[in-house]
């Protein structure tokens, strides 16, 4: 291992909110699930299983997926929110398995395509509980749902609410509709903006006049049921001010709708994008501070406008699934690079890349990682963890400080990788998709198999 840097001597080629770890080998908990501890020879384990024994079986990388810390997430949105309908939305990730827990814990599910209300349907989540939401439902997709049963539809463009309209016409239903609508905001982990532009594919515009428009169209076709308006203002969300504005236009738009309508819809949905922690630069929030916030807002802005409250629900899904699992891989190969300035950084290669978490690459985002199969006394090295895809933007982990003598062979684990990891995961140079494997009470169970060279090639027609 040549040229290793003496501990703190990083300065330029780290991050500012990195910090030298006092032993690299320690779990910083709120990055992880509830079972994870590392045992006293730094193996680590989740659910009662040593993640060394279990890639033993279903090999890296993998997704280990922690069930009962699923399931406790599940129920603090529940518990925490109570009153409200908590839709779990499966675009984070969804399997039959996660759909039936979901159902289990008495949360409502979100889907947004014909795929994934298969998986629901497939799980035997009550159509009821489901919405369904897109801005490009096929006419074939639109009444697929409306033939399941499904709750509600969340609609999203003029020529949608036309076909809806039509297909319950043609089926003699009626089908409770939301109408989504753009209140402007766009929120990001403390970061808010009040005047977004409105230039993107989701939602009717309330400033436009849209938002009132589509509501009344709801409203004049027969079989469709205006339930209420659904705005969803950002991801990665620490705090309600960008819920407070947004709660604010969207109530006054309801009211609006209730006055000069005659149509005082029963719902409202405030979307999802509750923040968890991938690095210790972020503080999530619990779920019931939040909850007695969003409420407060909505009683404040009820109130002003002497309107009843609307029955509430929210779509969480990062705050459900993303703590929830980790990434486990395999080191290939480790290589010193000296930066500008003379300091080096330790590039570690591992057995997969951007085609199981495309996060880094596609939003720049930031995770960790830790050494999992044994504990180290060698001094913290400042590490990039690269995957092995042919393109240089395959980072794994931008900036990590990892024992010194990590070496090939070792395991290595990302946490926080259950939130679109998995769910955007792309089979890039050909890689075989990994498996999730739910751990629990010392059980082990792949609830998504590992991809295998006759999936790759069976769409192959040659
Ligand atoms: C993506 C999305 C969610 C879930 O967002 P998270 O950041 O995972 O909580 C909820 N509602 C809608 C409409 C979405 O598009």
């Amino acid at each position: 291992m040549a040229g290793r840097v003496p501990p703190g001597d990083f300065a330029g080629t780290s991050p500012v909110w990195l910090r030298q770890p006092e032993d690299v080998n320690a779990l910083i908990p709120v990055l992880w699930s509830k079972t994870a501890r590392k045992d006293d020879s730094g193996v680590l384990q989740i659910g009662g299983i040593a993640i060394p024994d279990l890639v033993a079986d279903v090999n890296t990388p993998a997704y280990v997926l922690d069930e009962e810390d699923f399931r406790s997430r599940a129920r603090a949105f529940r518990d925490g929110f109570a009153g409200y309908d908590v839709y779990y939305a499966g675009k984070a990730f969804l399997s039959v398995a996660v759909a039936k827990w979901v159902a289990e814990e008495g949360l409502c599910l979100d889907v947004c395509s014909n795929g994934e209300l298969s998986v629901a349907l497939r799980a035997g989540v009550d159509p009821k509980r489901i919405g369904y939401h897109g801005n490009n439902k096929t006419p074939m997709e639109l009444r697929r749902a409306v033939v399941a049963g499904v709750g509600r539809i969340i609609v999203d463009s003029y020529a949608e609410i036309e076909r809806l309209a039509a297909i319950v016409a043609e089926l003699g239903v009626v089908q409770g509709v939301m109408v989504r609508v753009t209140a402007g905001v766009e929120a990001h982990t403390h970061e808010f903006i009040a005047t977004a532009h409105e230039d993107q594919k989701f939602g009717f515009s309330i400033s436009s006049g849209d938002g009132f428009a589509a509501a009344q169209a709801v409203i004049e076709a027969p079989g469709l049921d205006l339930r209420g308006l659904h705005s969803h203002i950002g991801s990665q969300i620490f705090d309600t001010s960008g819920w407070e504005v947004a709660a604010r236009r969207v109530l006054g738009l309801h009211a609006e709708i209730g006055r000069e309508l005659g149509h005082v819809m029963p719902e409202m949905d405030l979307g999802g994008g509750f923040g968890i922690a991938y690095t210790t630069q972020d503080d999530p929030a619990d779920p019931a501070d939040l909850a007695r916030q969003i409420t407060d807002i909505v009683a404040r802005e009820c109130a002003a406008l002497q309107f009843p409250v609307p029955h509430l629900s929210i779509e969480p899904g990062r705050a459900i699934v993303g703590s929830s699992m980790c990434t486990v891989y395999t080191v290939g190969t480790v290589k010193q690079v000296t930066l500008d300035g003379g300091a080096t950084r330790t590039y570690v290669s591992v057995d997969g890349g951007m085609s199981d978490n495309i996060r880094p690459a596609l939003y720049d985002a930031d995770y960790s990682c830790t050494l999992v199969s044994r504990a180290s006394s060698a001094e913290p090295t400042l590490a990039r963890v690269v995957g092995k895809h042919c393109e240089s933007g395959d980072i794994v982990v931008k900036h990590e400080f990892l024992p010194g003598d990590i070496a090939p062979g070792d395991l290595v684990a990302v946490p926080g990788t259950g939130a679109y990891g998995r769910s955007m995961a792309s089979n890039y140079n050909h890689a075989l998709r990994p498996p999730v494997v739910a751990v629990r009470d010392g059980e082990a169970r792949v609830i998504v198999r590992r991809e295998t060279e006759d999936d790759l090639l069976a769409t192959d027609l040659g």
